[in-house]
């Protein structure tokens, strides 16, 4: 049964074109879809029953069950894992901000990338989002907590660049003036540094701004702590930042996990400062968050401290607001545990 939900509007025209209906059909089961946001046909009421039953035959419209909500109790941060139509695990963060409501959203089950520091990639890879997974993470959360959201953060579990098709399918679906309607330009694409992709994605000018996954200022660093940087190094990837900035006239964030004695030296901040000499760039600062696997740690003054050196060197950095640190906020932590001890 094809998936109805990760389908664009053309391409619901041709599969009523297939089914001999009328393609103006097409239309109506798309606003069903995104607009009201049904969940099954049978509330579809302006389509005719022997219609109806078609689409059961042909399509599923997917859906997430919500497995776990962990809500924090020192801010409005709220975690939910999802369990996907065939057993797996996934996590969004619902994060309030000042303008609204922003959702951090997983792209895979699981990861390939195996960054050291990282929660999602422990127990591996076990396979990609469809677009339609991505969107239901939005309507399910909007759904729980009553609220609009305005803002989406690819910087959930998984490489988005990773997962390249659907992901883009999920931007188009997400955008589209004949459905959900969301500017990208409130949207962030969090990546390890992919560099053919992240040209690509350079090239679609899509108005969203792409955050890149740093965490180290040298070749050597990086890759003991990122296997990505062995394949796409330091060079390469800043090369293509300045492609992304060039081409899309939005200027690329950083993200940088400070974690004590690996990357937060005098040396490190200098090495960070020629890295990002000239580019005006952003770098946001986060004390890594400890991962019961891994012995990574670093309190909140220790990223001042590094903010302080960056500054030095004439980087503009901030450290991020620790949201939801009482609820293992960092993507994966939840999904891991959920694997691990049967949920
Ligand atoms: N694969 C993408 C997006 C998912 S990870 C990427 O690498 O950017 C989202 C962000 O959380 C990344 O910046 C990642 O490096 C960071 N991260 C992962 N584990 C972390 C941890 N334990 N503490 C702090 N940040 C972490």
């Amino acid at each position: 049964m094809r998936d109805i939900l990760s389908m664009t509007l053309p391409e619901l025209r041709e599969a009523m074109r297939e089914l001999d209906e009328p393609s103006y059909r097409a239309g109506q089961i798309y606003r069903w879809l995104h607009s009201k946001r049904s969940t099954s046909f049978a509330q579809m009421l302006d389509l005719p029953q022997s219609l109806r039953t078609k689409l059961s035959v042909e399509f599923c419209i997917k859906s997430l069950f919500l497995a776990r909500r962990l809500a924090s109790s020192l801010d409005d941060t709220v975690k939910y894992l999802y369990r996907l139509p065939d057993g797996q695990h996934v996590e969004s963060v619902l994060m309030h901000y000042e303008h609204g409501w922003r959702l951090c959203i997983s792209t895979q089950v699981g990861c390939k990338m195996g960054c050291r520091f990282c929660a999602s990639t422990i127990a591996g890879y076990v396979r990609d989002l469809t677009a339609s997974e991505m969107l239901l993470q939005i309507d399910e959360t909007e759904r729980d907590a009553g609220v609009q959201i305005s803002g989406i953060v690819l910087m959930g579990i998984g490489e988005p660049l990773d997962n390249f098709e659907n992901v883009k399918r999920f931007l188009t679906l997400l955008s589209d003036p004949d459905g959900r309607r969301m500017s990208l330009r409130h949207v962030t694409l969090s990546t390890c540094g992919l560099v053919p992709r992240i040209r690509e994605l350079a090239d679609l000018h899509t108005g969203l701004t792409l955050a890149v996954s740093l965490h180290n200022p040298t070749n050597e660093g990086r890759s003991a702590v990122m296997p990505v940087n062995r394949r796409y190094p330091l060079e390469e990837l800043m090369e293509a930042c300045r492609y992304f900035f060039e081409t899309t006239g939005r200027r690329v964030t950083y993200e940088y996990a400070v974690m004590e004695g690996e990357n937060d030296s005098e040396a490190d901040a200098a090495a960070l400062g020629r890295l990002l000499r000239g580019q005006g760039a952003h770098v946001n600062l986060i004390p890594v968050n400890r991962i019961r696997e891994r012995s990574y740690h670093a309190t909140r003054q220790a990223a001042v401290r590094f903010m302080e050196r960056l500054a030095r060197h004439g980087v503009h950095a901030t450290v991020r607001r620790t949201l939801g640190s009482d609820i293992e906020a960092a993507c994966g932590q939840l999904r891991h545990e959920a694997d691990t001890q049967g949920t």
